[in-house]
């Protein structure tokens, strides 16, 4: 079949098959491209204590600034190099990049944890360890404990003793540890217990839902109380109220990241929040 380079491209497949190799092959090199054009940014998601109104960390969220369609989610463009080798060298760009932000806060007088999702595509390399001691040290003044890393329970699939097993060793760098997007994999219960995770995130679907659905808040509920006797901090996602705010503090649960708190936002925004920021004062006295 013909393939030419060059600007005129264009090609000679026939079927629908053919067609999506096309646009896959099309899609990572725009990906490609826009990694070696700086065209990818890191948006910052405050994590808050909701009862005594600190921020405990930030998670780093990728967004395309794309020349001509503007800023792009990663539901855009992620999916399409998943399980390509550039979803590796993208992953390293926001661990580097999340580092070098780290760094520049802490120049600024603000020292926050960072967190960062991690693919399954990264994790599964056995080389995984090796690279992110090797990013972090070229960062030898930062503690690894302001790094977080955000795994998916579905990253786990497969060889959950290896993968355990990498996670332990970064532990033992320092590194923290969360469940992201908790309860909504095959197997949470076997996670929790295998996986060194020192935070569960409680996927936002099971808290959307808890001021009209006495079930989603029982669901919420009981595992908040599996985490806990798991010895493992509880952050709730997509806290889009206050109200949702007010339920999950009745119910213990004091750490939350949402809209309702704050969407993600360009770096250079995120000092001037973390000084203006105060959870509203009713928080801080209900019973929970
Ligand atoms: P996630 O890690 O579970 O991140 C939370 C997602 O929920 C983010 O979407 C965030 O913008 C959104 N969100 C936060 N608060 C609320 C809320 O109150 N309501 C609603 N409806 N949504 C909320 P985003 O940034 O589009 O990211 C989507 C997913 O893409 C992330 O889910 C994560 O799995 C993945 N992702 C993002 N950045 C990276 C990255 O750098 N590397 C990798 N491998 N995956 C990433
Ligand atoms: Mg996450
Ligand atoms: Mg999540
Ligand atoms: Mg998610």
């Amino acid at each position: 079949q013909a393939k030419l380079s060059g600007k005129n491209r264009y090609y000679l497949f026939d079927t629908e098959q053919d067609r999506d190799m096309r646009t896959h092959h099309e899609n990572l090199d725009h990906v490609r491209h826009a990694l070696h054009h700086s065209e990818f940014v890191l948006y910052y998601q405050p994590k808050v204590n909701m009862r005594n109104g600190t921020v405990v960390g930030v998670e780093a969220l990728i967004r395309w600034q794309h020349p001509a369609r503007g800023l792009l989610s990663p539901a855009h463009f992620l999916p399409a190099i998943e399980e390509h080798p550039l979803a590796i060298e993208l992953g390293n760009w926001v661990i580097d990049a999340a580092l070098q932000q780290i760094r520049e806060w802490i120049n600024q007088g603000l020292t926050l944890p960072v967190s960062v999702n991690i693919s399954a595509r990264q994790l599964r390399q056995s080389h995984f360890v090796d690279q992110l001691q090797n990013l972090l040290g070229h960062y030898p003044d930062i503690n690894p404990a302001l790094l977080e890393l955000e795994i998916l329970e579905t990253s786990a699939l497969g060889d959950l003793a290896q993968i355990s097993e990498r996670l332990h060793q970064c532990r033992r760098l320092g590194i923290g540890i969360s469940l992201d997007d908790f309860g909504t994999g095959y197997s949470s219960l076997t996670y929790l217990k295998q996986l060194p995770a020192g935070m569960v995130k409680i996927d936002q679907s099971f808290v959307r839902d808890i001021l009209e659905d006495p079930e989603d808040l029982t669901i919420l509920d009981g595992v908040i109380s599996l985490a806990r006797a798991f010895n493992r901090d509880v952050i709730a996602e997509g806290v889009e109220t206050i109200q949702h705010g007010d339920m999950l503090l009745r119910i213990g649960c004091d750490l939350a990241q949402g809209y309702g708190i704050a969407r993600p936002m360009p770096a250079a925004g995120l000092a001037a929040w973390v000084n203006s920021w105060q959870s509203p004062s009713h928080w801080a006295n209900l019973p929970g």
